[in-house]
């Protein structure tokens, strides 16, 4: 089936024409700057693979959809011939709140459950709804589905979605831990338990998502037990700008002390925190590793403190499944920062877990074995690739 799968962000939205089964992408491309001045499609010629980039007027996400649609439909560049020839359209949903536990075909009532998690997510889900209502009046008859970040973590128990504040909130608000990054947890582990060839009911896996947002996520019988992320993506892991988990009374601290409101506070950890603020001096990676190989203190300290961060967490989460049998690495920094994963695996020597240098350090952005023939506790690199994940849930929704 060819599933155009759409990404929609406030201001972008980002697609690709996938072949479910021979995962083939006939296309792809990003629209930025929706409703700003200056907005563009960049995107891959279907028939040279040139990347092309059109600037083109567009107020709103319906005039970018249409804009992915000359895209697909061009005589010289496209991908198909009419829109017919696509089957169906997968969504991307940040938030599905307590409402999905799986990917859906979207419907009313699905839109109006989404809209209802908008409060939970208010920079991502009315963003996702504009590109669901796009694609309604320009592919009307055309199945769309939605796959939501948040549904591959409705598993987790009780004890490890509650937080310890009082438990009216979490009747009243629904305030949990909900995760993030779902998609590409759930597809990296499910290729995880592949590799080990073991029964899912019995596998132990921790998936290390880690780019410029990052979780780390337990599976245990391939259902997500606990995430890093919680009641937004704020928590957990020290991020390229976020701070993850910080003391809560800093915030009153900081807002005494500079004069902020819970706006400035939250815009501080979301946006100036993390390896950004640490370092002071970049939040990729690259720029760190090239920091810290010109004695950088900062950016030493940056990196330290993000691998130290994850290592907590991978301890917590053996803990909590009682045994590990693979740590798996993902995402722009897990499939390619061999520094990283080194500094992360070495604490885990005591599991039976020992790290193959030589091919740690070869291996960027491609799937590998990176402990030892002889670890009992084994640690791979698995690439993510949300999109297929998308176009895969949504033809085994219309099978
Ligand atoms: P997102 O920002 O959507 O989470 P990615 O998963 O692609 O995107 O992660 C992007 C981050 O991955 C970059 O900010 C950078 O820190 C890191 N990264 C990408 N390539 C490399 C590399 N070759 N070496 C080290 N880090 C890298």
């Amino acid at each position: 089936m060819k599933i155009l799968v759409i990404n929609c962000g406030s201001t972008t939205l980002k697609y690709q024409l996938i072949d479910s089964e021979t995962e083939k992408v006939y296309a792809k491309g990003l629209c930025e700057r929706i409703g700003i001045a200056d907005a563009d499609i960049a995107y891959t010629s279907s028939t040279t693979g040139e990347k092309k980039e059109k600037k083109i007027d567009m107020p709103d996400h319906s005039v970018a959809f249409q804009a992915v649609i000359d895209v697909l439909l061009d005589p010289v560049d496209g991908a198909v011939k009419s829109l017919d020839e696509i089957d169906a359209v997968g969504h991307r949903v940040v938030h599905g709140g307590e409402f999905f536990d799986s990917s859906v075909i979207i419907n009313d009532e699905v839109i109006a459950k989404i809209k209802e998690c908008s409060d939970l997510a208010p920079l991502h889900n009315p963003a996702n709804l504009l590109g669901i209502d796009a694609c309604s009046k320009l592919m009307p008859g055309t199945p769309q589905c939605a796959v939501f970040d948040t549904a591959f973590h409705q598993t987790m128990p009780e004890e490890a979605y509650i937080y310890g504040i009082p438990f009216s909130y979490y009747e009243k608000y629904k305030i949990r831990r909900y995760g993030f990054h779902g998609t590409s947890h759930s597809f990296v582990s499910k290729r995880a338990i592949e590799i080990l060839g073991k029964p899912v009911e019995d596998s132990k896996v921790i998936v290390c998502h880690l780019g410029g947002g990052a979780s780390i996520t337990a599976v245990k019988g391939g259902k997500s037990v606990d995430t890093s992320m919680g009641f937004t993506p704020l928590d957990g892991l020290i991020m390229g700008t976020r701070s993850g988990s910080v003391d809560p009374a800093i915030l009153q601290y900081i807002a005494d002390k500079e004069k902020m409101d819970v706006d400035q506070l939250l815009t501080l950890l979301n946006k100036k925190s993390g390896i950004q603020g640490l370092s002071g001096l970049s939040s990729d990676f690259r720029d760190i590793d090239a920091g810290i190989a010109d004695g950088n203190p900062r950016a030493k300290l940056a990196f330290d403190a993000f691998c130290y961060s994850a290592v907590k967490l991978i301890g917590g989460y053996i803990a909590a499944m009682d045994g590990v049998d693979m740590i798996a690495f993902t995402a722009g920094i897990g499939e390619n920062d061999a520094k990283v994963r080194a500094s992360i695996l070495k604490h885990f020597n005591y599991i039976g877990l020992h790290l193959d240098e030589e091919t740690n350090a070869a291996t960027h952005g491609k799937e590998a074995m990176i402990s030892t023939a002889d670890s009992t506790v084994k640690a791979y690199v698995i690439p993510t690739n949300e999109e297929l994940a998308i176009a895969r849930d949504t033809a085994a929704l219309l099978a």
